[in-house]
C-alpha cells in the first residue's frame, strides 16, 4: 500500500507547497490561490546554487514546469481515435536549470538528492529508471531537428508519480522546455506534445495515446482540453468557475495495468476487424456506431462490451462538453456516472475502491460530478464539486473509505493550469 511519510493528518485537504527544509516536496494542507503557486522561482534558483560544485551564472538561470493532467471524461478512448477531455492540473514538475556546453542534461532530484547525467547526442539504451523520459526526449527532439543544449538543473515535483496523473508526460515536458533555448521548444505546444509521446513509446517502451503529453504542452488555465485523437483538432473548454476539480486516490497501486491495457487494444482491435468484414471502409472504433456493431457477425461478447463502451464514451465526451457550455451540470454528473457504470461493467477496468469512491462522493450535496480517471485498476477518481461541498466530500471519504477498504485515501483539490512554459523573473 502507498503510504508517504509526509502524509498530513486525514481530514485536511492537500495542496502542493514546497517545504522549507530544503525543497523537499511536502503537502501541507494550506488552501492557497494563484497559479503555480506550488514553485517559488527564488527559492528553487536558491537551491540550485546550493548544489555541490554549482559554477552557474545567475542571470543565466532559467525556470521551467508543465503540469500533470486529470482526465474530466472519455477513458481508454485515445487509441481509437477517439475523443478525450482532460484538463492540466496545478500539480506541476519545475526545474530551475543553467544551460551548459558540455552535452550532458544533469539533474539532481530534490526529493532525493540524487544527480544523474544523460549525454544528449548520444543517449545510449534506455536505463529502466526516470532518467530515460529525459533522454528519450532530447532524443527524439533531436531527431525531429530541434535544437537541443545541455544544462545543470534541480528538479523539483508536487505531482504524485505512479497515481496516473501523468507525472511521466509532465517529466517529459519539463525536459523538453529544459533542454530548448530560452522560451520554449521551437514547435508548437502540439507538435512538442507529439515528439514527447514517441519519446514515451519509443524509448521508455510505454505504449501510451497522445492524452497525457497533449494536456501538459496544451492545457489551458481555468479550461479542461479536448482533443480528437484522429484529426489532432483540439481547443479549450471552459470551466464553470465555481466548480471544483477534486482528485482521490484510492490508495490502490495500479499493479494490473499494463497487461490489462494491452488486452484491451487486443479486445478493441478485434472489434474493428469484425465490424470490417461487413463495413470495409472502417479504421477504428470512431467510426463504429451501435448498429455496425449490431450488424456483426462474428463478433465475440467481450469484444462488443468493449467497442459498446468506447463508441458511446466518444459520445459522452461531445455531449459533456455541450452541458459545460449550457452550464447543465445536473447533464455532466449523469454523464460522469455513465462513463463510470460502462467503465465498470463493460470496459471493466474499475475495482472495488474506485466504484467506493465514486459512490460517496456522488452521494455528498454539492459533488455534481465524479468518475474513475486513468487506466483505473487503482488510481484515482475525478469528482466535480461546488466550493462549500469539499469539506463535507473528505470528511464522509475520511470516515467510510479506510474503514470499508483498509486503504488510505489522499484528496488533492485542483485547478486547470496553462501547460508547460517558462516562468519569467
Ligand atoms: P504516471 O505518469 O501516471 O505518474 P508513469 O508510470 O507513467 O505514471 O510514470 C511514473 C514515472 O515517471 C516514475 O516511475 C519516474 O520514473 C518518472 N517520474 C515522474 N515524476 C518524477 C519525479 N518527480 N522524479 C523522478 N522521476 C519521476
Ligand atoms: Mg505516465
Amino acid at each position: 500500500m502507498e503510504e508517504p511519510q509526509d502524509r498530513p493528518p486525514l481530514g485536511r485537504l492537500q495542496r502542493p507547497t514546497l517545504a522549507d527544509d530544503g525543497g523537499i516536496v511536502r503537502y501541507d494542507g494550506q488552501m492557497t490561490t494563484g497559479t503555480h503557486e506550488g514553485i517559488d522561482r527564488e527559492r528553487l534558483v536558491a537551491q540550485l546554487e546550493g548544489l555541490a560544485g554549482w559554477s552557474g551564472d545567475r542571470d543565466a538561470v532559467r525556470v521551467v514546469r508543465a503540469p500533470g493532467r486529470v482526465n474530466l471524461i472519455g477513458e481508454y478512448t485515445d487509441f481509437n481515435d477517439g475523443y478525450v477531455l482532460p484538463a492540466a492540473i496545478d500539480l506541476e514538475i519545475a526545474i530551475a536549470l543553467a544551460p551548459t556546453d558540455d552535452g550532458r542534461a544533469t539533474l539532481t532530484l530534490a526529493a532525493t538528492g540524487e544527480t544523474a547525467a544523460v549525454e544528449i547526442d548520444d543517449v545510449g539504451v534506455a536505463a529502466g529508471d526516470w532518467t530515460d523520459y529525459v533522454a528519450g526526449t532530447a532524443r527524439e527532439m533531436a531527431r525531429a531537428g530541434q535544437p537541443v543544449r545541455g544544462f545543470r538543473g534541480l528538479l523539483v515535483s508536487t505531482l504524485p508519480e505512479g497515481s496516473g496523473l501523468s507525472s511521466s508526460a509532465a517529466l517529459e515536458l519539463a525536459s523538453a522546455w529544459a533542454l530548448s533555448p530560452a522560451g520554449g521548444p521551437a514547435v508548437t505546444p502540439l507538435e512538442m506534445a507529439r515528439v514527447a509521446q514517441r519519446a514515451e513509446n519509443e524509448y521508455v517502451g510505454v505504449r501510451c495515446g497522445l492524452m497525457d503529453q497533449f494536456a501538459s504542452a496544451c492545457g489551458v488555465a481555468g479550461s479542461a482540453v479536448m482533443l480528437d485523437c484522429r484529426t489532432l483538432e483540439h481547443r479549450a473548454v471552459a470551466l464553470p468557475p465555481e466548480l471544483v476539480i477534486c482528485v482521490i486516490h484510492s490508495g490502490v497501486p495500479r499493479t494490473l495495468v499494463s497487461s490489462a491495457y494491452n488486452e484491451r487494444r487486443a479486445d478493441c482491435e478485434r472489434a474493428v476487424a469484425a465490424v470490417r468484414l461487413q463495413e470495409p471502409g472502417v479504421r477504428a472504433l470512431r467510426d463504429i456506431d451501435l448498429e455496425m456493431l449490431a450488424r456483426a457477425t462474428d463478433l465475440d461478447r467481450v469484444a462488443e462490451m468493449r467497442a459498446r463502451h468506447i463508441i458511446e464514451e466518444n459520445d459522452r465526451v461531445l455531449e459533456t462538453i455541450d452541458a459545460l457550455a449550457a452550464h447543465d451540470l445536473a447533464r455532466v454528473g449523469e454523464l460522469f456516472a455513465a462513463s463510470h457504470a460502462s467503465l465498470r461493467d463493460l470496459f471493466q477496468v474499475s475495482c472495488p475502491e474506485l466504484d467506493l469512491l465514486v459512490e460517496i462522493s456522488a452521494g455528498t450535496p454539492g459533488v455534481m460530478a465524479a468518475r474513475m480517471t486513468g487506466a483505473g485498476f487503482g488510481g484515482c477518481i475525478v469528482a466535480l464539486a461546488m466550493p462549500d461541498a469539499v469539506d463535507d466530500l473528505w470528511a464522509r471519504i475520511e470516515r467510510d473509505y479506510p474503514a470499508r477498504t483498509s486503504r488510505t485515501p489522499r484528496l488533492w483539490q485542483v485547478r486547470a493550469v496553462a501547460g508547460a512554459s517558462e516562468l519569467s523573473v
